[in-house]
């Protein structure tokens, strides 16, 4: 048996960082086997489907690097079939049309509520006798078998049983005509030859019905897994403020995909203790039995931890093209100045995301408007005009501009001004890169290139004299 999965959203919303950890085990599942991974949408609720979502599970699967080998399919492009196979279950008796309008379902669940009852269909249109006429509404519903139990053998959870009097007659077409959700999952499944269901824990109710029906159509049972769900820091669930609601934000905060993707395995799946995966390790040791039953607290402290690891542990030119993508979206154009490698290798160690590395570099592109506010007193004093001065002069006759070489010039200013190497490297740094942190100054310096190192030290003595000059009116 061919292993095939599938990771059936609906795009109701972003995609969020649950739904994402059950693609990659559908994903990974199918990669382990040899199998293959089929995407598909699943948009028959028109009102709550937006094309905006789809686009946003598109893109968030490919920044994944979860591709998929058939579709996407779209369920409301398979109407048609939907539409077969309900006809032929009304003909062999499977299913059944039912006439009862909302108002009087809607009383009898009342009726039942108050009766301290479970509430659910009565049954009254299954065996019905009467012919209607052929405008009035109806829906249809599947003939669900009254006695007896639905198991199935999950492959997280264990032996799950469910009564089939506890079942409902499950209305699989609407009255509009529109199948509903979980009639439509389970053809798509069957036509598609799903061998394995991995989605999440929320749909353990709808499983039995989805038994039945297939059982009804006598068609194959997938295994299934149902995956527990994911807390927030507080061990609450996600809401719409938190990142994790949309994927695409973790993009935005400067993620890698490597990190995302060994943050989201390790989140409720195992192989000893063993925390770092590469993608290859992973399609080989994936299995579904070490997935954890219980739900998953998520940790942005790790999320951090494993972005440094991965920022530092990749390959240097593959990182810094996604710095330079990272770079680009954030409009900084990173033709005009120093070449990214040499800047990543100098940073890398220092921070946890590429947002913070691509912000530590704008000045390497752009020149910066304010300095470092705590440093205007304490270094952008007269004091330092006329070190700055002089610093300026050697640098405009240095006719080698080597890390060596500004080293020695910076030592011997210090000497020469009998102030401490490290207060004449804060001084530079303020001046050339706006605020006062920043790896080796003489480095700075040599990337930073002759000419912007001269205008940033011409700037910061403009600086300084314009405010003595405010000072003493
Ligand atoms: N469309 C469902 C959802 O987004 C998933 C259905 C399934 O995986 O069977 O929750």
């Amino acid at each position: 048996m061919k292993v095939k999965t599938r990771f059936a959203p609906s795009p109701t919303g972003n995609l969020h960082i649950g739904s994402i950890r059950t693609a990659l085990y559908s994903w990974l599942f199918a990669r382990r086997h040899n199998g293959k991974f089929v995407l598909r949408i699943e948009d028959t609720d028109f009102e709550r489907s937006k094309a905006l979502s789809v686009q946003s599970i598109f893109q968030g699967l490919k920044w994944l690097g979860l591709n998929w080998d058939e579709g996407p399919y779209f369920q409301t492009e398979r109407l048609e079939r939907y539409k077969e196979v309900i006809e032929i279950m009304l003909k062999t008796g499977n299913a059944y049309k039912c006439y009862c309008s909302p108002n009087k379902i809607e009383e009898e669940r009342f009726k039942q509520l108050s009766e301290g009852k479970k509430p659910r269909y009565t049954g009254v249109c299954r065996n019905l006798q009467t012919k209607y006429g052929i405008n009035k509404k109806y829906t249809v519903r599947f003939k669900n078998p009254t006695f007896g139990t639905v198991t199935f053998e999950d492959k997280i959870r264990g032996k799950i049983t469910f009564n089939n009097i506890e079942l409902d007659d499950l209305i699989i077409q609407r009255s509009n005509g529109i199948p509903t959700y979980n009639f439509c999952v389970v053809i798509d499944d069957l036509d598609m030859n799903i061998t394995h269901v991995i989605r999440g824990e929320d749909h353990i109710n709808n499983t039995p019905r989805q038994i039945n029906i297939l059982k009804s159509l006598k068609a194959n049972i997938p295994i299934y897994a149902h995956v527990s769900m994911i807390l927030n820091e507080n061990g609450k669930k996600f809401s719409k403020r938190d990142d994790a609601e949309n994927i695409m934000n973790y993009y935005k905060k400067g993620f890698l995909p490597e990190a995302l993707i060994n943050y989201i395995i390790r989140l409720g799946w195992s192989y000893g203790n063993q925390e770092i995966f590469t993608l290859s390790e992973l399609k080989k040791l994936f299995n579904l039995n070490a997935i954890n039953k219980s739900a998953s607290a998520f940790s942005m402290k790790k999320l951090l931890w494993l972005n440094k690891y991965y920022i530092n542990n990749l390959p240097l030119d593959y990182v810094a093209k996604l710095l330079k993508d990272y770079m680009e979206n954030e409009t900084i154009n990173i033709e005009k100045g120093p070449n990214l490698e040499c800047l990543l290798n100098l940073y890398k160690n220092r921070y946890h995301t590429l947002k913070d590395i691509s912000c530590s570099l704008r000045f390497f592109y752009e020149e910066f408007k304010f300095f470092d506010i705590k440093s205007d007193n304490k270094y952008l004093i007269l004091k330092s005009f006329s070190i700055l001065k002089e610093i300026y002069k050697k640098l405009q006759q240095c006719s080698f501009w080597t890390i060596e070489i500004l080293s020695k010039i910076i030592n011997n200013q210090s000497i020469k001004s009998n102030i401490e190497l490290k207060e004449i490297n804060m001084l530079l740094r303020v001046v050339l890169t706006g605020n006062m942190h920043s790896p080796n100054i003489s480095s700075i310096m040599f990337l930073l290139g002759k000419e912007k190192t001269l205008f940033r030290l011409k700037k910061a003595m403009i600086f300084i004299e314009k405010n003595q000059v405010n000072m003493k009116c």
